[in-house]
């Protein structure tokens, strides 16, 4: 681990919509943020191809677009964008926080915006880690489009299930749905849709079917897969059931819609409380102050706290919020003479409100 330490008054984890527009706001309060982008830059917008509900693109917009748009954006304003994959945060006795990196390097920061989002959850089978990528995708927008005309798998009940078994009729033979139990998650509107589908014919809806394997190889991609099902649900939990049905089914892609891990691991040296899954807790409710966590100084916005709304939008909005509430609580500390070394003065960002 390096010893070199170099302190920053604002560190902002992670480069999608909450991240950035926390740094543009960031930015323009001149608080001179140093945003970190992990492994998956821009978030899961880069894994989209059109954005057609973002506010103010009556066109849309593709993912990425919107990403290197904003990015920009919060350049301009004065963010210093590096890579960094954030592995541990500790709130040091001075109240500033040590913030390593997997590469060795330590800041130290006065306070620190967590929007490093969520991944996509994976079920851990066979096949799973050799087919990842390679017919095998956490995202049907970005992938569907190269599977033109073979039979897919989806796995999942939840709305991102129907929505991507949906979407991917544009380019399947047949989609197959497969869900652990008999109810699905989703919203009416969306099994509503599905259901019209596999009216259609487009759909193939498995309830409680469960994915054991996939087979195939890198070079000719996915080939077939194991199922497993029982009308009672959740098969895999009853291999040994009698009743638990084993079967093969040729397809030429899976995607995984089985919903998303928070990516907040690296905070539990903080002590910030969490739920269960690993989603921050923030403070709330009305008025200021609403992205605080317990701990002081470190703020939650988009994915890492939102487990319902996790909308472009809405993380954007967080991370806005991130940014005026770091703001009010470093400029608290300046007043009462705690702020931590190397304050050097940034430079004025232009703007005109
Ligand atoms: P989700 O609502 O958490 O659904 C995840 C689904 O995956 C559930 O059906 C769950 O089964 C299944 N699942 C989880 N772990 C599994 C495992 N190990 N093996 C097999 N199945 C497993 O996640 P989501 O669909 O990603 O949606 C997340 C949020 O985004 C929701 O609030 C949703 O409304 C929102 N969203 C909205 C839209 C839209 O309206 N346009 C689109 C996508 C997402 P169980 O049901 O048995 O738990």
């Amino acid at each position: 681990m390096s010893d070199e330490i170099e302190h920053r008054r604002l560190i902002i984890a992670g480069t999608g919509m909450a991240g950035l527009t926390a740094a543009i706001y960031a930015g323009r309060s001149n608080n001179d943020p140093l945003v970190l982008e992990g492994d998956e830059p821009g978030g899961q917008l880069t894994l989209t191809t059109d954005v057609a509900n973002y506010t103010g693109f009556p066109e849309g917009i593709s993912g990425p677009d919107l990403i290197n748009d904003a990015k920009e954006q919060a350049e301009q304003f004065g963010a210093e964008i590096d890579h960094g994959i954030v592995t541990d945060v500790e709130k040091r006795d001075d109240g500033s926080f040590r913030v390593e990196l997997k590469d060795g390097t330590v800041y130290t920061a006065d306070a620190f915006v967590a929007a490093s989002g969520a991944s996509a959850r994976t079920l851990g089978v066979p096949g799973e880690d050799t087919m990842m990528g390679y017919g095998l995708s956490t995202c049907a927008t970005c992938d569907g489009a190269f599977f033109r005309d073979e039979d897919m798998l989806v796995v999942g009940g939840g709305d991102a299930a129907m929505e991507e078994a949906h979407f991917l009729t544009k380019f399947a033979d047949t989609v197959y749905l497969a869900h652990r139990r008999e109810e699905f998650r989703a919203e009416d509107y969306w099994i509503e849709k599905v259901l019209e589908k596999a009216d259609a014919g487009d759909i193939e809806i498995m309830r409680n079917t469960e994915l054991l394997e996939i087979h195939g190889t890198q070079a000719e991609g996915v080939d077939h897969v194991t199922l497993a099902r029982n009308e009672a649900g959740y098969p895999k939990d009853n291999l040994n059931d009698p009743d638990t049905e084993q079967f093969d089914m040729d397809v030429g892609a899976v995607f995984y819609a089985i919903g998303h891990t928070p990516n907040t691991d690296y905070l539990e040296g903080t002590g910030v409380e969490m739920d269960g899954e690993g989603y921050l807790r923030t403070r709330g409710g009305d008025g200021g102050q609403q992205t605080a966590t317990g701990v002081g100084g470190l703020f939650g916005a988009g994915d890492v706290v939102d487990y319902h709304y996790q909308q472009a939008v809405t993380a954007a909005g967080m991370g806005c919020k991130a940014a005026i509430d770091a703001d009010q609580y470093l400029e608290d500390l300046e007043r009462a003479g705690e702020l931590g070394v190397d304050e050097a003065e940034p430079e004025a960002a232009a703007g005109d409100d």
